[in-house]
């Protein structure tokens, strides 16, 4: 298969997930939508998803099918070594192969099984089984080794990756043996470049981003929103050697047209966004944290490194400890209220108070306090109200009031970002911009 499929340009591809558990929806499909990705990023169109129970016809039946239509299909699941697990079987059907025994696969088994102090069973022996005009593909990091074949249907060949069902099985073969082995086409790249918005509305961004979004046009833009947050993703389809250029003109034009509520790309967050800015300053922040109950820390403590910038913080969840903890004086609580401005900014100038005692004393501190819900709302504070301070040394507190609407998870999740967002327009000196939810 390998001279044959050296020569093949694979333009379009299907994605095959194979088990009862994710055409009965008891596991979240997220193999098809990463394989689709990579595939997409390396040139090569998904074009079709299909989900197949764990029936030898049915799978027979969808493969033939994917066959005639597709360039490559990329299956996951079903390669274990129980009755149920029929990718083999079907695939080797569906070519018209008998399955024949691999050496190799046998030998690398064997030696896997030897190594735990255990002897190979039967049923592990199975999983050497590959349609004898196929190959097997190694998994290091399970027992199934995975499969590869070239399929004819209609007249024309189509080739097949069956990977294991367990991402952490799936995604190192996918990236080893399968992006090695495709040839997408030289004169056609589909590119995408992602950037992160925080503080503006989705609704907002077609107007402001005009043409760009508009259907048909490349590179285009597309939104989705996330929790708190909404993505814009940038695709180019086309020649390669424009790609870069293409996709430089259209970032630049997009960061531009949201400025400044873009505050990062691909695989950054808020908080690794506002930990590099910190960095980059040489600073550090405290937090101060009711209701989200130390999300903000949490969030800045995900990264690895980051005691450079994070110096520790406070969960204060009751009256009680926001006096005794943060110095926030009680009868301001009494009065006000532990939802609300005053106490908000008592919590964040006692975080940065108090980090000086412990001999590091911080730059900017954050606090939230707010109605999480479901419970503890009023007419005056419903639930979604918080309130977010920030304090920065030699500075004025900023303290915003937010009117989050949703579940207590996504109030606290937003919230948090919210905080983060706050100290992000500190650090890039545009303290004078509003953010989505705030009054
Ligand atoms: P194994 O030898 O581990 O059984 P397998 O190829 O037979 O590998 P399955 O038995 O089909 O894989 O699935 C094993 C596990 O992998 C599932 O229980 C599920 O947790 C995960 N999995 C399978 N398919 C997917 C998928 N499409 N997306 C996410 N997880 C999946």
């Amino acid at each position: 298969m390998a001279s044959d499929t050296n020569q093949r340009v694979h333009r379009t591809a299907a994605i095959l997930s194979i088990g009862d558990e994710l055409a009965l929806g008891e596991t979240v499909d997220t193999n098809s939508a990463w394989i689709a990705q990579r595939l997409t990023v390396h040139g090569v169109k998904p074009i079709t998803h299909v989900t197949v129970d764990d029936d030898l016809v049915s799978i027979v039946a969808i493969m033939r099918e994917l066959a005639a239509r597709v360039d490559v299909v990329v299956s996951s699941g079903g390669l274990g070594p129980t009755n149920d697990d029929l990718t083999r079987p079907a695939l080797a059907r569906a070519i018209g192969d008998e399955l024949v025994e691999d050496a190799e696969a046998l030998a690398f088994l064997t030696t896997r099984f030897r190594a735990i102090g255990r002897e190979l069973l039967e049923a592990n022996r199975v999983q050497t089984l590959r349609p004898a005009s196929g190959r097997c593909l190694d998994n290091d990091r399970g027992t199934a080794p995975g499969l590869a074949a070239s399929l004819m249907e209609d007249g024309r060949a189509c080739d097949f990756f069956c990977l294991p069902g367990p991402p952490r099985e799936m995604r190192p073969m996918f990236e080893r043996s399968v992006l090695t082995a495709l040839h997408p086409p030289r004169d056609r790249v589909v590119r995408l470049r992602t950037l992160h918005v925080f503080g503006l509305p989705e609704s907002q961004i077609p107007a402001l981003l005009g043409g760009l979004m508009e259907r048909g046009r490349n590179p285009v833009v597309g939104t989705s929103a996330q929790t708190g947050y909404v993505t814009c993703k940038i695709r180019y389809e086309g020649d390669p050697a424009e790609a870069d250029a293409a996709l430089d003109g259209a970032e630049a034009q997009v960061r531009a047209a949201l400025d400044p509520f873009v505050y990062g790309a691909d695989e950054e967050t808020l908080a690794t966004t506002v930990s590099g800015l910190l960095r980059d300053r040489r600073e550090t922040v405290a937090t101060a944290e009711s209701c989200t109950g130390g999300l903000v820390a949490k969030m800045l403590t995900d990264l690895a490194g980051s005691s450079d910038i994070f110096v520790g913080g406070w969960a204060t969840y009751s009256n009680e400890f926001k006096h005794g903890s943060l110095g926030v004086p009680l009868d301001v609580i009494v009065k006000c209220g532990a939802v609300s401005e005053d106490v908000a900014r008592a919590m964040a100038e006692g975080a940065l108070t108090r980090s000086e005692a412990f001999g590091r004393p911080a730059t900017h501190a954050l606090s939230i306090t707010g109605v999480a819900g479901p419970g503890g709302g009023t007419r005056v504070k419903p639930v979604g109200t918080v309130w977010i301070a920030r304090a920065t040394r030699g500075d004025d507190t900023d303290v915003r009031l937010f009117r989050f609407s949703d579940q207590r998870d996504a109030i606290r999740e937003r919230s948090a970002l919210a905080a983060l967002g706050m100290l992000r327009l500190k650090l890039i000196e545009r303290t004078d911009v509003k953010l989505l939810w705030e009054q």
